[in-house]
């Protein structure tokens, strides 16, 4: 629709008009530092950052009815840098110029609700969030649309030139950093840290397939990430990781977009994610506290973060109900099939801290949960979810396993409505799938497969047939007619098909 065909009224705020004035802001000392520069630590006390508008309060000057309907009449406008995340710009990025916007078919991602049967076996109403539908298959596009869409702001107004992009990864953010860095291309270049062979094949295709230089070390995502920090502090790059606050920024579209479907009524509501670097738990926290205090939302739902046995010192640190005693410990992560997950000292645990305190603080009781889950059970969620219609990655299936855990342990209530992020597509994670299927776990994951999920192509092969086609050699006539008529009955037979 063009913006001369909007009502009258709402037509001045369909484009956005606030500015805002951002800053970085310190979880440590609250020190805050212009966003000119590409900050990821205070360089005051070296804690991690969040972007602050100062000018926040202004969004209060319009009503929340009021933001609801902007955003309403925003999906029908045919503005691409408004497509994306952006339709939020007033909350995401309202400094980033249009013209800066990096728009790659992010967001707005598919609401799925589970078939009847899944709902009755889980024991209550769900949804699958399909953020495995970005453009590089995982959610890590919100936060790189959002940091990219800064470094060409950046760029065009002269602040930096010739950037060196570079990333941690567990295979995701890779994926997304290369393709968000390589449409910007030549103007600014990629570098990739992941570790050897501990990302799957389909998430080590998409750096190499989008030109970036991709780096291999020795041991887990931990360890790549302490090494990129300390390029970052010593080197001219810029950082693509969550840690970088840009990202977080992009990320909190996922609340809003959960505001907008349904209708901006999210009292009932519990959204269920799973945690590792722990930068989309405090992305989606962050959104919802953001949308609630300017009155678009009038509750807080409830957000539960879900880990892997095998990786869980976030579920850890809440074990300890007093508040002051709590300690973080970092753990040694053990093999997970929820491999982008698999983070024993996330980079975004003093964010999450202060937001889960300030988020049951505004809601006035605990609405902020952690659970834990077996592999066993993620593996068997994912294919049991997938077997139902979705395209579940296996952190869907943590999300999922999260969701009956939290349901039978009474953090959930059977009129509640869960919302689960599928956090990346099913087929960025079909290894783990095959392992499934061929029974070949080795141990360390304390995976036994359920044989009737266990699934498996069956060859058939004519017998009694003595000619059958290959490759560069097709059958011809009397042939041919044997091999497929022979062919289909044997399936008939296979299939138990009666005759027409
Ligand atoms: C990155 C990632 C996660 C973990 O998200 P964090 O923000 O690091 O907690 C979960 N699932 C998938 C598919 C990911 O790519
Ligand atoms: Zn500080």
């Amino acid at each position: 629709m063009k913006l001369d065909q909007f009502p009258q009224d709402i037509r001045a705020e369909i484009l956005p008009r606030h500015k805002g004035r951002l800053v970085y802001r310190c979880l440590g000392c609250g020190g805050e530092h212009g966003i000119e520069k590409l900050l990821y630590i205070c360089p005051d006390c070296g804690q991690v950052l969040l972007i602050h508008d100062l000018e926040f309060g202004h969004l209060k000057n319009t009503t929340g009815e009021r933001w609801q309907r902007i955003f309403d009449y925003r999906r029908m406008l045919n503005e691409p840098a408004l497509k994306g995340i952006y339709r939020y710009h007033e909350f995401i990025g309202p400094i980033i110029p249009l013209e800066s916007v990096v728009y790659l078919g992010e967001g707005h991602t598919p609401l799925i609700e589970a078939n009847s049967l899944l709902q009755q076996k889980v024991g209550m109403r769900f949804y699958f969030k399909n953020d495995g539908q970005n453009p590089s298959a995982s959610f890590k596009d919100r936060g790189m649309a959002s940091a990219l869409s800064y470094i060409q702001y950046m760029l065009q107004s002269g602040r930096v030139s010739d950037v060196l992009a570079i990333c941690a990864s567990t295979g995701d953010t890779s994926a997304a950093a290369a393709l968000y860095a390589s449409y910007l291309s030549t103007r600014i270049k990629s570098a990739v840290l992941l570790p050897h062979k501990k990302v799957t094949p389909q998430q080590l295709a998409q750096p190499l397939g989008s030109g970036a230089t991709v780096i291999e070390i020795p041991g887990v995502f931990d360890d790549c990430m302490k090494v990129v920090e300390v390029l970052s502090e010593h080197y001219n790059v810029a950082l693509l990781n969550s840690k970088n606050a840009w990202r977080i920024l992009g990320q909190e579209s996922y609340a809003y977009e959960i505001a907008q479907d349904f209708e901006y009524d999210v009292g009932e509501l519990a959204a269920i994610l799973p945690i590792g670097n722990a930068g989309n738990m405090t992305a989606i926290l962050s959104g919802f506290l953001k949308f609630y205090h300017a009155g678009v939302i009038r509750d807080l739902p409830k957000i539960i973060g879900v880990q892997s046995e095998h990786a869980n010192p976030v579920f850890r640190y809440y074990l300890e109900p007093d508040a002051g005693k709590r300690r973080f410990e970092p753990v040694n992560v053990k093999p997970s099939v929820a491999q982008a997950a698999m983070i024993g000292n996330p980079v975004s645990m003093p964010r999450v801290i202060y937001l889960v305190e300030r988020y049951n603080q505004i809601a006035g009781r605990q609405k902020v949960f952690f659970i834990e889950v077996k592999e066993q059970d993620i593996m068997d969620w994912e294919i049991t979810a997938n077997r139902n219609g979705h395209i579940a990655c296996t952190h869907g299936g943590e999300s999922l396993a999260g969701l009956v855990a939290a349901r039978q342990r009474g953090i959930l209530e059977k009129n509640d409505t869960a919302v689960i992020d599928s956090t990346a597509h099913a087929i960025k994670f079909a290894g783990f799938q095959e392992m499934y299927f061929e029974q070949r776990f080795p141990p360390e994951f304390e995976i036994t497969p359920d044989p009737g999920l266990i699934n498996a192509p069956v060859y058939i092969k004519p017998r009694g047939v003595k000619k059958i086609p290959e490759p560069g050699k097709p059958l011809q006539g009397e042939d041919f007619k044997k091999f497929v008529n022979r062919t289909a009955e044997e399936i008939a037979g296979f299939l138990n098909l009666k005759k027409i």
